[in-house]
């Protein structure tokens, strides 16, 4: 029997599918449940506000939980360190448990606790629960370097395996609450409530508004949804409804955001999916990973990144390739702030800073413009903006991600300007305009012809709709088959070695309606 046992959340901010809470309850005369505004957590130090609501609405929701099985959510701000030294001495814990945070980043906060753990003779317990597969098993299974390759990949998770099926929910039946008293409570700076955004010092700007609500209730809620759209699609005959059908106007089916910070598990989400098809299939075993090949996305960049601290920069990354990028920020503001002229790229990037999310087709156009297709900056400004307004934004993923499409590593390299062309692609996701009148209300009154090139609209027909190019909406910054010439140039001279590897998946990656998939390379 361990005297006190505490359960330190991070990510995985949910009770079901929790490993790591499930030993934290078992054999302890009392259990805490302990989260901590380090500053970094959950990407505190760099989200803006949007990213920062969410977290709050999640930590509320599980101090709601708690609460309803007679405990609570403790919040502290402060050194994780610290205060489980403090919570050692006054309330006697004797265990940590918590979920495998495997990015690079997170290791020396995790470190020096488990360090702390040894000097004070005190249970370490972390559990994986965050991937489908504990990235550093894949690769030690690897030969101690994580596979460099998509495919590679994949053929070294299949070693291991399946992913394990969701573990039990808590049984709190025998549980025994800790409590802090309120001379501890004072010591640790112990906050009464989870703290606002505002009482961490960020505020809500303008016209910020997201589109998706914290909590394990709601995400929960939220796959049910998308369950049945996947069953939909499954009753059609096709996959990967999400990817396929890129809806840029319905409410987002994406899990992201619920999957980032844990308030659903991403085991869950895969056996729930994979359940869904051989239910409907009778007896029929799904096409291994590919229902839910997106995920394998996440495990990879995840594993790309564990052992390397560097993974979200250029220089020092010995994956990522130095690429002689201009410097321009007027360009990289306009890029931000959605005036670039370029009607799909602004609504893009206005939905980005309203809602904090856009659909991948919009990620990968915005990340496109920026980089290698039309500004020619580097992805680690882009990057640095995604950080600040994805509600969803990973460390790895994101830095994976920008990386992938800019052409900076995994030797994937794109050279397809019709696909990734700024007026077409959005034609192509979007045709109606419908999403450009939503985000850039100046254009909303612009015929569908025009909506995508507004700059080729006569002037008459400006007038008319109340919007001149150059005064109400800007000019383009750039002319993006001049700049594809002059990149192509540049390209041709610095990397012989630019060329698609591997068409299928940069196919299956942009999520490209299959009718125009001859565009593409
Ligand atoms: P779902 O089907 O609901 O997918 C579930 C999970 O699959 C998501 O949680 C996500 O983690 C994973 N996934 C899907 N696509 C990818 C991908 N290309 N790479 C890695 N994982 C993927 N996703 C994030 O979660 N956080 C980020 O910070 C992030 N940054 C991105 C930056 C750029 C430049 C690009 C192009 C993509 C980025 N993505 C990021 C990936 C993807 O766009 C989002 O996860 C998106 O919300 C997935 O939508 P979905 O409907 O396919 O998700
Ligand atoms: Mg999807």
């Amino acid at each position: 029997m361990i005297k006190a046992s505490v359960h330190w959340f991070r990510h995985g901010l949910r009770l079901h599918d929790n490993p790591a809470l499930l030993e934290s309850i078992k054999d302890t005369e009392k259990f805490y449940a302990v989260f901590i505004h380090d500053g970094h957590t959950a990407g505190t130090n760099i989200t803006g506000y949007n990213r920062l609501n969410f977290l709050t609405e999640t930590l509320n929701s599980l101090d709601e939980q708690l609460r309803e099985v007679g405990s609570q959510l403790f919040v502290f701000k402060g050194n994780p360190t610290e205060i489980f030294r403090i919570l050692h001495k006054e309330a006697g814990i004797t265990r940590i448990t918590c979920e495998q945070d495997c990015e690079a980043i997170w290791n020396k906060r995790d470190g020096d606790v488990r360090n702390l753990c040894q000097e004070l003779g005190m249970d370490f317990v972390e559990r994986i629960s965050h991937t489908l597969w504990d990235p550093f098993k894949i690769i030690e299974n690897n030969g101690g370097q994580p596979p460099l390759t998509y495919e590679m990949f994949l053929q070294v998770a299949q070693t291991l395996g399946l992913p394990p099926r969701p573990c039990p929910d808590p049984d709190w039946s025998n549980v025994l609450f800790g409590e802090i008293s309120d001379e501890l409570a004072a010591k640790l700076k112990l906050c009464p409530h989870v703290p606002k955004p505002e009482e961490l010092g960020c505020t809500k700007k303008n016209g910020e508004c997201p589109v998706y609500v914290g909590g394990e209730h709601p995400a929960l809620l939220h796959l049910a949804d998308r369950l049945r759209v996947e069953e939909e699609a499954f009753q059609d005959g096709y996959i990967l409804p999400n990817q396929v059908n890129p809806d840029l106007l319905g409410p987002p089916m994406s899990m992201s955001a619920a999957l980032r910070f844990g308030c659903l598990s991403v085991r869950k989400f895969y056996w729930d999916i994979q359940d869904v098809y051989v239910k409907m299939y009778e007896g029929e075993s799904p096409p291994s990973h590919s229902l839910t090949a997106q995920l394998i996305w996440r495990e990879y960049f995840y594993c790309m990144s564990a052992n390397n601290p560097k993974f979200d920069q250029m220089k020092e990354n010995p994956i990522c390739i130095d690429i002689p990028w201009y410097d321009s920020k007027e360009k990289l503001s306009a890029w931000e702030e959605g005036r670039t002229g370029y009607p799909f790229i602004d609504a893009c990037m206005r939905q980005l800073h309203k809602e904090g999310w856009i659909h991948h087709v919009c990620r990968t156009a915005v990340a496109c413009f920026l980089t290698r297709g039309d500004l020619w900056i580097s992805w680690e400004a882009g990057l640095k903006v995604f950080y600040k307004y994805l509600i969803d934004a990973d460390w790895s993923v994101s830095a994976g991600n920008w990386m992938w499409v800019s052409s900076s590593a995994f030797e994937r390299q794109l050279d397809c300007s019709t696909c990734i062309c700024p007026v077409n692609y959005g034609r192509r996701v979007e045709p109606t305009g419908d999403y450009i009148r939503r985000y850039v209300p100046e254009l909303a009154s612009m015929p569908q012809e025009y909506i995508f090139e507004p700059w080729k609209a006569p002037r008459k027909l400006q007038k008319k709709v109340k919007c001149i190019i150059g005064r109400d909406y800007p000019e383009r910054i750039v002319i993006h088959e001049e700049m594809m010439k002059e990149i192509s140039l540049k390209l041709k001279r610095e990397m012989p070695h630019c060329c698609p590897s591997n068409p299928d998946e940069i196919k299956k990656f942009l999520r490209l309606p299959t009718t125009c998939y001859h565009n593409v390379c």
